[in-house]
């Protein structure tokens, strides 16, 4: 089965054509990072009418580079929530009109599934019950999968979103927008130890994050320091040693407490080189084994929607012939494959 997947959630226009026999044929990505960044943040609306502009051309090219027409797709996935419900619209309303003119079933995708399948997508031995980190710019999840669909909320984020405490960070340093990577890179040539931020709701029981309260810390350092560009590194490397540690005790919790013995990394924080590393150092004394997707399928992508959606078309889910979004979605109350 070949199947067309569409992301439009957020600031990436992302499209690809996945193969249920030949797996991922071609993949393309439009970031509107330039478009928001004199507004250091993404503008809904200026976000909805990009997708307009970049989808089908996008869609052209993509089906281009796999060799194929649209004749020759046999479903198309499109990520219908959670996100910002206009930029949704754009994908699920293109989405749906290509299946239906084609006579072919739609599914709409949770994103949040998309990216917690997207480390499968590469390694298609791996399989449930697994923990996963979900660390995205919205979301800070620890989930138990018990079966794909069968997803189990063992903690999240009480404020901020781990990516987003990079972005917010970054920005309260003056980094340009989108701050979260560049505050990553910098972190690179930062000296460790020389600041040192606490790593949040550690010392209690239970699976939980809280990163609001971090901002305020590097805040604070940032401006009793003298601002040079090495203590901006050393700052940054403080306090991605911080979030890093942090997601590391609450994954070797997880893996405690669930038994699991493979976990999943997944969302645009998993690309963070320092987290990898961490996190296969604490899997390797474990035992356990870590699975993450390659850094560009760890941020939004097209992707990770149509393999979320070719699994659950291959199992005869589809959606009706409505355009349908949900910008909020619980991931918990998705069926079963
Ligand atoms: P969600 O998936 O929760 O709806 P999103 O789609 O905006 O949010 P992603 O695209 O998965 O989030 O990831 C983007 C986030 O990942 C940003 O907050 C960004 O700062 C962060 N990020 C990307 N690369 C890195 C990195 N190397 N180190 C730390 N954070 C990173
Ligand atoms: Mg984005
Ligand atoms: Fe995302």
């Amino acid at each position: 089965m070949r199947v067309l997947g569409i992301e439009t959630s957020c600031d990436e226009t992302g499209v690809a054509v996945y193969d249920t026999d030949r797996g991922l044929l071609a993949h393309a990505l439009y970031s509107q990072i330039a478009l928001h960044a004199e507004y250091g943040g993404v503008v809904p609306e200026l976000a909805s009418r990009d997708h307009v502009r970049k989808l089908l051309p996008l869609a052209r090219q993509t089906l281009a580079e796999a060799g194929l027409g649209v004749a020759d797709l046999d479903g198309v996935a499109y990520t219908a929530g959670p996100g910002l419900v206009g930029a949704l619209m754009v994908g699920a309303a293109a989405g749906r009109a290509l299946a239906w003119a084609l006579d072919v079933p739609a599914i709409g995708v949770h994103h949040m599934e998309g990216h917690l399948l997207a480390p499968l997508l590469e390694d298609p031995g791996l399989k449930p019950p697994f923990v996963a980190l979900l660390v995205s710019g919205g979301h800070t999840q620890l989930v138990e999968v018990a079966a794909i669909g069968d997803y189990r909320l063992l903690g999240e984020t009480l404020d901020d979103a781990a990516g987003e405490a990079f972005d917010k960070t970054a920005k309260l340093m003056g980094l340009p927008y989108p701050g979260g990577p560049e505050l990553a890179s910098l972190a690179e040539s930062g000296r460790p130890g020389l600041f040192k931020f606490s790593r949040p709701m550690t010392d209690r029981p239970g699976l939980d994050f809280s990163f609001s309260g971090l901002k305020t810390q590097v805040l604070l350092a940032w401006q009793a320091s003298d601002q040079t560009p090495e203590t901006r590194a050393d700052i940054a490397r403080g306090f991605e040693d911080a979030v890093v540690e942090t997601l590391a005790i609450k994954c070797d919790r997880a893996l405690q407490q669930t038994g699991a013995r493979t976990l999943v990394v997944a969302g645009g924080v998993g690309a963070n080189t320092r987290l990898r590393a961490r996190l296969q150092q604490l899997a390797g004394k474990r035992g356990a084994r870590v699975c993450f997707p390659r850094p560009a399928f760890c941020t939004d992508n097209g992707a990770m929607i149509a393999f979320a959606g070719a699994l659950r078309l291959m199992a005869g889910q589809h959606a009706d012939a409505t355009v349908t979004v949900a910008p909020r979605w619980d991931m918990a109350s998705l069926p079963a494959v």
